[in-house]
């Protein structure tokens, strides 16, 4: 373990001006929180973040990310709060804890890691500041290396899968490839010790053969290099890891005593040139493994990583890896990101840091070409535009940016879509237009008796979600008119003493350019054709008869009965207001008013109160009438908004009195307008929504038997 004071020393040796101060304060802080916490291996739990720090100073990174290591758990596991530390650190530090805290809470959410690129992604677009990134791969990487301190095995091995699926990979997608190799060989001994003992006892039988075959082969290297005129060449051999021999051997399905290539040297030149003079004059000296050469350099990987790699058949015949760079390219493919935060000396950063990660990203991309690059080159430019969720379970749902709750159920599957009523984000109830946030955990609530509203259209954002609603408004839709235009067609043909059958159409469609009954059918309910036309198409003998007769629509529609008592009434039940049938805003009919259907071309039907003033204007086109009925019994009350004109006095208190009176006879105010007000009294309109007339009318009652209110009527026109 590191001291506080050497942790101080490591960072001021490469980072003289380093705020010693903040360092100390930051231990104290630290130490003092987690308090008597243990870790599994019986340690007090503050070695964990000061470790954490540790490993972020072989990174050579700046003292706002080492403070940022020390307090890393200190806002998840104790009692300090986000408040505290943003007082006593800062808001740069503030924003970097809070944003660890963040991807800690997230990791705790999930619990497998089956869309593992969703969830490295979500852990990218989630670190809006890549140091956050840093300190969350270091606080793994001391994780998995106290991984045999857990006593459980499900849970040892669960942590070891997803350091394999998500976090190497990280590591690896930002160039931090040591880290990367030592997450996987941690992983894998937890994953398949067996293989990895094997290799290591192949790797321990090799190396007492070879005794100092690794320094042999690097003075060897350095001598032909330096024979070929290359000057401050820098030699640095090692054996791979155990876990990258073992892939190698999966992938080239050589056996283990054919295992020979575990060495793998670096050669590091001052120039760029000198790369391709070191490599002409290797390839000269040794025999070359076919296959093995790739060039980085003219083509880097996405991550930024340039370098150019050659296998020999080196000195004493042994097959070796070769990766030749410069100084720089060295720097880029060890620390990756990291390297853009290393400190150095006499530079002053002093430009928006929190944004500078994403465009030295997006600068390293620009490098890539080839098409396998420019893949991952969209893939990291369309993530920004993405939001991660979870399901209950942990499952990880991908979306455009700007999903709601809606696009959410249509993600997670058409039926739940087509069935939502509610959701759950962050276990608390919202609505379904809510607009989703990276990392929300969204349940889902669903009914049976649901469909998709027309209304979900207007914020939904996923193409699934919005071509499913659309087709069913589309199917529904042309339902509705069929359902319409038959019972039009029923009365109409009744009127004329005749009963209506789909087959009497047949010989009447070409006229109306219909391939079927039904079209027509639709057609009428849609009021795109008109029923009498119809009727008289297919009985040529009644045409014109009766112009003009009895009177006006209006009268003749006043003189029949409510209540379904007509005959020949449509009842509109079942029909789903908002397609086929509509209700006018002008009156806002409500189940148990007399009401009449005007037809409009395309549209279907509106319904007015039969006293609403609005059917003056139809009286010259009594075609477009239609009787209409409610009819009741439906399993769900149906809610209906109804509008009241109301007068109250100007006193305080009053609204409150009014929204109560409503409220206890089980009215919802959806609206309120006041159009009027002066020192005495204020004119309000209020829309209620309620179930029928005759609720609206008790409630009318209780306002009007309500003190300080003068004036109750129903708002008509
Ligand atoms: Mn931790």
């Amino acid at each position: 373990m590191i001291r506080q004071v050497e942790l101080v020393e490591l960072v001021k040796s490469y980072d003289p001006n380093s705020n010693e101060d903040a360092l100390n304060r930051a231990y104290v802080f630290s130490m003092k929180a987690h308090g008597s916490q243990k870790r599994a291996s019986g340690d007090p739990y503050f070695l964990h973040p000061l470790e954490v720090a540790g490993i972020l100073t072989d990174y050579r990174l700046d003292t706002s990310t080492i403070i940022t290591a020390l307090l890393h758990d200190t806002i998840e596991d104790t009692l300090a709060t986000q408040e505290e530390v943003e007082g006593l650190f800062g808001d740069e530090i503030g924003a970097l804890v809070d944003g660890v805290t963040k991807l800690t809470r997230i990791e705790m959410q999930s619990d497998h890691a089956k869309q593992a690129e969703n969830f490295r992604k979500l852990l990218l677009a989630m670190s809006e500041d890549i140091r956050v990134l840093l300190v969350k791969l270091a606080d793994r990487l001391h994780n998995m290396r106290t991984l045999h301190f857990i006593k459980k095995e499900d849970k040892r091995r669960r942590i070891a899968m997803e350091t394999m699926e998500i976090y190497a990979p990280l590591a690896e997608r930002i160039g931090m490839q040591e880290m990367k190799n030592e997450l996987e060989d941690l992983a894998f001994a937890q994953i398949n010790p067996e293989a990895r003992d094997s290799i290591v006892a192949r790797l321990d039988f090799l190396r007492k053969e070879g005794s100092d075959l690794i320094v042999r082969i690097e003075k060897e290297l350095k001598k032909t290099l330096e024979d070929g005129g290359l000057k401050d060449v820098m030699i640095n051999g090692r054996e791979k890891l155990p876990y990258s021999i073992w892939r190698k051997m999966q992938h080239k399905d050589v056996s283990f005593e054919q295992l020979s290539d575990i060495m793998a040297f670096r050669i590091i030149v001052p120039d760029v040139n000198d790369i391709y003079k070191a490599l002409g004059v290797l390839h000269d000296a040794y025999r070359v493994v076919p296959g093995r050469f790739k060039d980085y350099i003219s083509t880097p990987k996405p991550n930024g990583y340039r370098s150019l790699h050659t296998g020999v058949l080196g000195p004493e015949q042994h097959r070796i890896e070769i990766q030749l760079r410069t100084g720089d390219m060295h720097e880029i493919a060890e620390n990756g990101v990291a390297a853009h935060w290393t400190y150095k000396q006499g530079k002053e950063r002093t430009e928006g840091r929190q944004y500078r990660w994403i465009r030295e990203l997006l600068d390293i991309l620009e490098h890539a070409t080839g098409p396998e690059d420019f893949l991952e080159h969209t893939k990291m430019e369309m993530f920004q535009d993405q939001v991660f969720c979870f399901t209950p379970n942990g499952d990880l749902i991908n979306m455009t940016h700007g999903a709601t709750a809606v696009d959410f159920a249509y993600a997670v599957h058409s039926e739940v879509g087509d069935r939502c009523v509610g959701a759950k984000i962050n276990g608390r109830i919202m609505p379904l237009r809510t607009v989703l946030t990276n990392g929300d955990q969204v349940e889902i609530l669903t009914s049976k008796a649901q469909t998709p509203s027309p209304t979900w259209e207007r914020f939904v954002v996923t193409g699934k979600a919005r071509a499913r609603i659309r087709r069913f408004i589309h199917s529904k839709e042309r339902e509705q008119y069929l359902q319409l235009g038959r019972a039009i067609l029923q009365r109409a043909f009744r009127e004329e003493g005749y009963e209506f059958t789909d087959k009497a159409l047949k010989g009447v469609l070409k006229v109306f350019q219909q391939d079927t009954p039904d079209d027509l059918t639709a057609q009428i309910g849609a009021g795109h054709v008109g029923a009498r036309d119809v009727v008289e198409a297919v009985f040529p003998a009644i045409k014109k008869k009766k112009k003009s007769k009895k009177g006006t629509p209006l009268s003749k529609a006043k003189g029949k009965k409510s209540k379904g008592g007509s005959d020949t009434a449509i009842p509109i039940r079942g029909l789903i207001p908002g397609m086929a049938v509509h209700y006018a805003g002008c009156c806002h009919p409500l189940p148990g008013d007399r009401i009449v259907g005007i037809i409009s071309t395309g549209k279907g039907v509106t319904i007015h109160t039969i006293d609403c003033d609005k059917l003056e204007s139809f009286v010259d086109e009594p075609d477009r009438w239609l009787d209409v009925s409610w009819q009741q019994e439906s399993e769900l009350p149906d809610i209906h908004v109804g509008r009241i004109h109301l007068t109250v006095t100007n006193e305080p208190g009053v609204l409150g009195t009014l929204s109560m009176v409503i409220g206890k006879s089980d009215g919802n105010i959806s609206n309120l307008k006041i159009t009027n007000r002066s020192s005495e009294f204020y004119d309000l309109l209020i829309d209620i929504e309620v179930h029928d007339v005759k609720h609206l009318a008790d409630i009318i009652a209780a306002l009007r038997a309500t003190p300080s209110i003068n004036a109750v009527e129903r708002a008509k026109g």
